[in-house]
């Protein structure tokens, strides 16, 4: 598909921009004041435009990719976002979750990436799924089991419990699935049909998967918007950003209604945003929106030297 590295990016990080000033909100205020437009300033005193560590870390993993599959100079990569503000919207981190903090800090200590993760059930939250998605370009010719490979290192740099895998990969096949053109509804009813199968295959346990009953059973998009929480959990997430999309006809219907779910509200909008950017591409995703984001420039050459990169592994 034309573009969609850019899309994805740009979809990616204008969801987390308009997400930055009300994050935390409470769905009830959004509700008396949504959001409609890019704010500036709010939550984080951030000038409009502003990405977090979402993006950030996102941007991280392009780089890398743009010279090969490496989790040590991911890590690296890591470690120059939090330690020297490498690939920061304004030179310094402003945002950063505790359980990335605490993995990032494992690596500098030397932990190899694959072990860096925290591991326990507490720490699920969705920091390894914010920043996932540039994955999606760089796996789309493996086979299924490869891909999961893949995703479970790459999300283990920082959150290694089954369940944040387990959310990163139903997210990067959704996304594979809108990659090769399909529609929105027949990508969800692919990953119901097919996934179930397969994580059982692989042996992840009924239990585990029963947390994923929600997006499994095929009735996300006619659950009710009371019953589709937002918090930094990364079930919620992802079930959140799955539910915008699908019950969205635009780009900025998506990432709006994500934004306006409240709480983390600009990485629902970041994982929402970016399927949205390569379901609709960067033309939909309003120019105004596009061009206040800080380093604009620079994410679209970004997006362009992964597009060469895998043009030339693909060739
Ligand atoms: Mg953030």
């Amino acid at each position: 598909m034309k573009n969609s590295i850019q899309s994805a990016l740009v979809g990616m990080a204008v969801g987390d921009a308009l997400g930055v000033p009300v994050e935390f909100m409470s769905r009830s205020s959004l509700d008396r004041n949504p959001v409609t437009s890019m704010r500036e300033y709010g939550t984080h005193h951030q000038a409009k435009g502003t990405w977090s560590d979402d993006s950030s870390l996102a941007f991280c993993l392009v780089e890398s990719l743009c010279k090969g599959y490496d989790t040590q100079d991911l890590a690296e990569w890591f470690m120059a976002w939090y330690y020297e503000g490498k690939w920061t919207p304004h030179g310094r981190v402003f945002d950063a979750g505790s359980i990335t903090i605490g993995a990032i800090r494992r690596l500098k200590s030397g932990v190899k990436p694959t072990e860096a993760g925290g591991g326990s059930e507490d720490d699920n939250g969705n920091g390894a799924l914010m920043r996932i998605l540039p994955l999606v370009f760089y796996v789309q010719d493996f086979s299924r089991e490869q891909r999961y490979q893949y995703v479970k290192e790459v999300a283990s740099l920082t959150h290694k419990h089954i369940r944040s895998v387990v959310a990163c990969f139903i997210y990067i096949e959704y996304a594979l699935c809108l990659l090769k053109g399909d529609n929105k509804e027949t990508a969800y009813q692919n990953i119901c049909k097919e996934l179930t199968f397969f994580l059982k295959y692989i042996t992840i346990s009924e239990k585990e998967l029963s947390y994923f009953k929600h997006i499994f059973n095929g009735g996300l998009p006619m659950m009710h918007r009371q019953l589709i929480h937002s918090s930094g959990y990364v079930l919620h997430t992802l079930e959140a950003a799955l539910w915008c999309v699908l019950t969205s006809h635009s780009y900025s219907e998506t990432v709006l209604k994500a934004v306006n779910l409240g709480e983390d509200t600009d990485t629902t909008a970041a994982v929402a945003g970016g399927l949205a950017g390569i379901l609709y591409g960067i033309e939909q995703i309003p120019q105004e929106w596009q061009t206040a984001l800080a380093k604009y420039e620079l994410i679209i050459d970004l997006a362009n030297r992964l597009e060469q990169k895998i043009s030339i592994n693909y060739s």
